[in-house]
């Protein structure tokens, strides 16, 4: 059986093909199906992840928020355009530098978290170590790490921004 952890390489034989097997007993048979219907690499290859919403594969809070905007059926220029304008914003408004320049290493997803580092190449885990939980990422570190609920919540309610479901970092700050 499949762990709680368990990755795509987890479904490939040492051989280098699908271990049919386990995918015949891990899913229903039009899901083991389709995974069985997919070619593998003739390499072998790290698993990675892939924002499929910018081209280079990169999740950035840009392409969410574009990625968002299509989703709630809004025009997506109009959403460019609001993005530009909250950059023009947190330039002139009257903030330290430093604060400045945090959120946009933040947005762009340049801060260090484990996730990043791992990312670069360092040997560390990606893993949480606040909460232990969930994979470091600059979302998990700054908003979605379940020990910073008392943080969250309050700012949700000052903010009155509702449930904190499906935001992006740029939606609070
Ligand atoms: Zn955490």
């Amino acid at each position: 059986m499949l762990g709680e952890n368990s990755t795509v390489r987890s479904l490939i034989s040492p051989t280098g093909g699908w271990n049919s097997e386990l995918i015949r007993v891990s899913f229903v048979e039009e899901e083991a199906d389709a995974i069985l219907s997919l070619p593998l690499a003739a390499t072998s290859t790290p698993d990675s992840m892939v924002w499929h919403f910018d081209n280079t594969g990169e999740y950035t809070v840009r392409s969410g928020y574009i990625m968002g905007c299509d989703v709630l059926d809004s025009p997506t220029t109009s959403g460019l355009n609001d993005a530009a304008s909250w950059w023009k914003l947190l330039w002139w408004i009257d903030i330290p530098l430093k604060v400045k320049l945090f959120v946009w290493r933040a947005c762009n997803n340049w801060i260090p978290t484990m996730v990043n580092l791992e990312g670069r190449g360092l040997r560390v885990s990606s893993r949480c170590s606040v909460c232990d939980y969930g994979c470091e990422t600059t979302w998990h570190a700054l908003w979605g790490c379940k020990k910073l609920k008392l943080v969250r919540e309050s700012i949700l309610v000052a903010q009155n921004i509702g449930s904190g479901k499906n935001l992006q970092f740029i939606d609070f700050i």
